[in-house]
């Protein structure tokens, strides 16, 4: 990551005149990711360019449409920054086609959703209790009420896909489509079978790799877009880009894939976004992002061996990825208990479903620490740290000195002093 200035201590100085506090509100957040372990897998650190492209005049301009075909005038500027986005990203993912304008994760589902399925569809995909999105059937989502969601699972004990289940409820259901993709599932899909079992059975495939596609555009996660009729993403997670979604496909879907985004489910598109959005992919497409990658992935595997050795059972045994679930109950708390255990001692993850029973896990990954330059040695820290918040044989407060000291080795934003934070 460049050492310029972070937008986040500037933009806090041009707003302290007008609002201090709001300005409090900038420097805190940003003092609280710098000082505490975001291990949450969802979360990055942004570079500095992506966020003075999030806070750029291009916030300001309506562009309802798509490059050459706008329904406002004067976008020829914010035209440039959408090409530059689609291009970008169909090179790196090899798709034939990029749209860039979905403002969320689930925005991009829902367009894939629209592109392909009519309310009442049967769709297939990993059941809530095992690593589903809110997305894939959740009775409180869109999904759930609009469409016939049938859920498969993992094997209880391996926590792997339980391909046998997959292929019995898409010959007995006959899915309009089937969905594979997670919010916890550590390890890699095997897209290419749930294509077979797809074309088996006249369905279509839309692989939701929200998470694993930055590892993806870094070469160190199988790609989905050889496979899938829509992959839908976010590029915020492991990709490292604003918050927001996008959705690739062939040329045969390019046009109902764009209906589908607008007008059919959103208006106009945020450009501030797309340029930021450009901007990480072009930062996707060095050879430090793919280092950044590989490093992911190593930390994890190290992270996930060490919460191990503590005595947490983790879920598939491992990772091939950012990510890793785990059940502290072996330690002497439930993952509710563990989480705010570990919020307190600065250690921020998130809990989540386990395969086995009811109990929730927790659910942790490298993508944040990574960007921060933490290696191998770090992961050790942090496991041996873990384990002992939970096991209640260190304090709180303790905890807490000792993460600020971790984390003050390998500031996020380097040009962000710790001086510079409040008290
Ligand atoms: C994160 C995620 C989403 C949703 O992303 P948002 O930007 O939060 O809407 C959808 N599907 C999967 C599998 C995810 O991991």
């Amino acid at each position: 990551m460049s050492v310029t200035p972070a937008p986040t201590v500037d933009a806090a100085e041009v707003l302290r005149r007008q609002d201090p506090q709001l300005a409090d509100v900038l420097l805190g957040e940003l003092a609280r990711q710098s000082t505490t372990l975001q291990l949450s897998a969802a979360e990055n650190f942004t570079s500095p360019a992506v966020l003075a492209a999030l806070g750029s005049a291009l916030a300001n301009k309506y562009a309802e449409g798509y490059p050459g075909a706008r329904h406002h005038g004067g976008c020829e500027v914010v035209d440039v920054a959408e090409r530059l986005a689609v291009d970008r990203a169909r090179a790196l993912f090899g798709a034939e086609h990029a749209n860039v304008q979905s403002h969320s994760g689930s925005s991009a589902v829902l367009a894939a959703y629209a592109a392909l399925l009519r309310p009442g569809d049967t769709v297939l995909a990993l059941g809530l209790p095992y690593g589903g999105h809110l997305t894939h059937g959740s009775p409180a989502n869109f999904s759930g009420r609009w469409f016939d969601f049938v859920g498969y699972g993992v094997d209880a004990e391996t926590g792997l896909v339980d391909h046998d289940q997959v292929r019995t409820l898409a010959r007995t259901r006959r899915p309009k489509a089937i969905v594979c993709g997670s919010i916890a599932y550590p390890r890699h899909l095997d897209y290419a079978f749930f294509r077979e079992v797809a074309d088996e059975v006249g369905a279509y495939l839309i692989a939701d790799a929200a998470h694993p596609m930055g590892l993806v555009a870094g070469g160190a996660a199988p790609s989905p877009v050889p496979y899938a009729d829509i992959v839908c993403a976010t590029t915020h997670k492991v990709l490292r880009g604003p918050r927001g979604g996008m959705v690739l496909c062939g040329s045969e879907l390019a046009e109902r894939v764009d209906r589908a985004v607008f007008p059919f489910t959103q208006g106009g598109a945020q450009m501030h976004t797309i340029a930021a959005k450009a901007v990480a992919f072009g930062e996707a497409a060095t050879a430090d992002f793919a280092a950044y990658a590989h490093q992911v992935v190593a930390n994890a595997r190290v992270l996930a061996a060490g919460l191990a050795a503590e005595g947490l059972v983790v879920t598939t045994g491992g990772t091939d990825t950012h990510l890793i679930t785990a059940d502290p109950t072996p330690l002497g708390a439930d993952g509710r208990t563990a989480r705010n255990l570990l919020a307190a001692a600065g250690l921020v993850l998130d809990c989540c479903a386990l395969p086995h029973g009811d109990a929730r896990g927790l659910r942790l990954g490298t993508a944040a620490v990574t960007t921060q330059g933490m290696r191998e040695a770090e992961m050790g820290r942090i496991a041996a740290l873990l384990a002992a918040v939970v096991r209640g044989e260190v304090d709180g407060a303790r905890a807490r000195g000792e993460v600020r000291e971790l984390t003050l080795g390998f500031p996020p934003y380097p040009a962000a002093h710790p001086a510079s934070y409040p008290a």
